[in-house]
């Protein structure tokens, strides 16, 4: 297939058009099915057959996907022209839709979640395909309250916990920065003043840092009072109410992990700190000085301009999936040949890239914006890799077809390494290289080392809050996590003694970021098996992702050989980086 300019999706399959009947008569037919379903309610007791039970789950799965191509569409409409009105307002409707039909439905799991241990386990020995997903309603129900209990939490979260989180993006959603642009000076965003901290110019990187912190260690205390009310209610509501073991515990329950898994993942990653030590060190040298200050982590070595064509990118992303299996890239071929990826720029057009896997049985849509530079490469690559993930699940029912968490970024951030692979053997230019080298250990370190780092800075800030911290003793604690995460490699400056309070996930979702260092740990560890074993490691890796969310991220694993409970299977990502480090000497 030859192609010379990039492409525009086609939604056709979901439906012909925006405005026409069948999108109509679609959501009449969805809400026909939700209100049979909601008559099978008075069937749900104890005692209900195991065939009535199947029939039912039948139902609400038929449901979902009619739901999900619907919102797919509105969602995907939308995002061919986000300043078109009428998909804007066909958006929000349906999202609004989607969200009463879920309410009309919550009875299913409220039920079942209640339902006593006995019955229970007789349901579950006969779900065959829909086990898990039966498995993962109830892993709740040994933290689950009385129905007056989960009332009462649910309507004071509103105004609680969940308005104080909503309160912290609204305060600093309005921050803006000041920065001095060639002698004029500037007011930024959070977004656009980040991309400063990557300048060429060491000027610049510190000045965007310290515009950045200016305002977060002025506005600290503030934020920190906030942070300090969510931490403890975190506590309050999880430990003390709901019998969680620890506050990490909580995120642990969610990704379906074993607390002792995410422990020692975060012990193995403290451990190896001096990896990236080394990495600072040697970037000081290749960028001719005598210590890298914090300010300069992300300072590019080598800045490469190289440009490529939409068909040239396309040609290089498919033959790096095809040297490592012909089936991975005729699996990303049919995203093309089924019309289903938006690679240009217009204007109106939602930033960014995405995978949208909508049903089992669809090639999932693949948004990005490519305008020809390596990063673009890099994004179509990731994106791709997203849909074959999919493409492989796709004999899995809805319920377990979407991967879990920590195994969503496997075969994208995989499919990357593959590209920056067959691009490095392509290469000649020295600068290109560079950049691609030590842009992929940049990037490493950005999503474990420093993810790392933050969770474990979480688990002390859960635990000294709870022993009646202040700001100012978080602000202390925070400075010797820094401290063991550089180890002297790195001149650190005070005002990162506020980075914790500028973290939005740290007050919106507790722990979340340590599936970062897990995905992309993961990734390593799986390519450096890889390059030991070529072909014969193929097998496993199409079993892992062609499970889906059939299982536990662990069962899954282990299915394919890989213990994630051992500190050696961590550690072989950690080598795989060592001996990257070493060859940009
Ligand atoms: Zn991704």
């Amino acid at each position: 297939m030859t192609i010379d300019k990039p492409t525009r999706w086609s939604l056709d399959i979901l439906f012909p058009s925006p405005d026409g009947p069948e999108f109509k008569k679609a959501l009449g037919g969805l809400d026909r099915k939700v209100a049979k379903a909601e008559k099978s309610r008075r069937l749900l007791s104890p005692r209900i057959s195991a065939a009535a039970f199947l029939k039912l789950i039948r139902q609400l799965e038929e449901i979902r996907s009619l739901a999900r191509r619907l919102a797919a569409y509105a969602e995907l409409h939308f995002c061919e022209d986000t300043q078109n009105p009428a998909a804007q307002t066909k958006l929000a409707n349906t999202e609004q839709h989607m969200a009463e039909i879920e309410n009309r439905l919550l009875f299913f799991s409220t039920w079942w979640k209640a339902l006593p241990a006995a019955p229970a386990r007789r349901l579950l020995a006969l779900s065959g395909p829909y086990r898990y997903y039966l498995e993962q309603i109830r892993r709740m129900a040994p933290h689950t309250l009385s129905e007056p209990e989960e009332k009462v939490i649910n309507l004071k979260n509103a105004t609680g916990a969940r308005a104080l989180s909503t309160l912290y993006q609204a305060i600093t959603n309005r921050y803006v920065f000041d920065l001095e642009i060639d002698g004029v000076r500037k007011q930024f965003s959070r977004a656009e003043l980040t991309v400063y901290t990557r300048s060429p110019h060491a000027a610049m990187r510190e000045a965007s840092y310290r515009s950045l912190y200016s305002v977060y260690s002025r506005e600290g205390p503030i934020l920190g009072q906030i942070y300090s009310a969510l931490i403890r209610d975190w506590r309050t509501e999880n430990v003390r109410l709901r019998k969680f073991a620890s506050p990490v515990a909580v995120r642990n329950l969610a990704n379906d992990l074993p607390d002792k898994v995410v422990h020692l993942l975060l012990e193995v990653c403290r451990s190896n700190a001096p990896v990236f030590q080394k990495y600072f060190e040697l970037k000081a040298r290749k960028l001719g000085l005598s210590k890298l200050r914090r300010y300069d982590i992300y300072a590019p070595i080598a800045s490469s301009e190289k440009q490529y064509s939409f068909g040239r990118a396309w040609d290089l992303v498919r033959r790096s999936f095809e040297a490592f299996d012909p089936a991975f890239a005729s699996l990303a071929e049919r995203v093309l040949a089924d019309q289903r990826l938006d690679a240009e720029v217009r204007p109106g057009k939602r930033d960014g890239a995405f995978c949208m896997s909508v049903l089992p049985s669809l090639t999932p849509w693949v948004l990005t914006n490519f305008q020809g530079r390596a990063y673009d490469l890099a994004t179509l690559a990731h994106e791709l890799g997203h849909a074959v993930h999919a493409l492989l699940a796709e004999d899995l029912p809805l319920f377990t077809y979407d991967a879990s968490l920590p195994l969503a970024e496997t075969a994208s951030t995989f499919a990357e390494m593959l590209l920056v692979e067959s691009l490095l053997k392509e290469e000649t230019d020295g600068a290109v290289r560079r950049d691609l080298l030590f842009r992929q250990v940049d990037d490493a370190y950005a999503t474990i080392m420093r993810q790392a780092f933050f969770a474990l800075f979480e688990v002390e800030a859960h635990d000294a809050i709870g022993r009646g911290a202040s700001v100012e003793d978080l602000c202390a604690t925070y400075w010797e996590n820094l401290q063991a995460q550089f180890g002297g490699s790195v001149e650190l400056t005070e005002e990162f003694r506020w980075e914790w309070a500028a973290i939005p996930h740290f007050y919106e979702m507790p722990f979340y970021v340590y599936a970062y260092a897990f995905g992309q740990l993961l990734v390593l560890a799986l390519f450096r098996q890889y390059q030991a074993e070529g072909a014969a490691f193929l097998p496993r890796f199409t079993r892992i992702l062609s499970a889906g969310g059939s299982a536990s991220p662990a069962a899954i694993l282990k299915r394919a050989g890989i213990r994630i409970e051992r500190a050696e299977f961590w550690q072989g990502g950690f080598d795989l980086l060592a001996q990257r480090i070493s060859q940009l000497e």
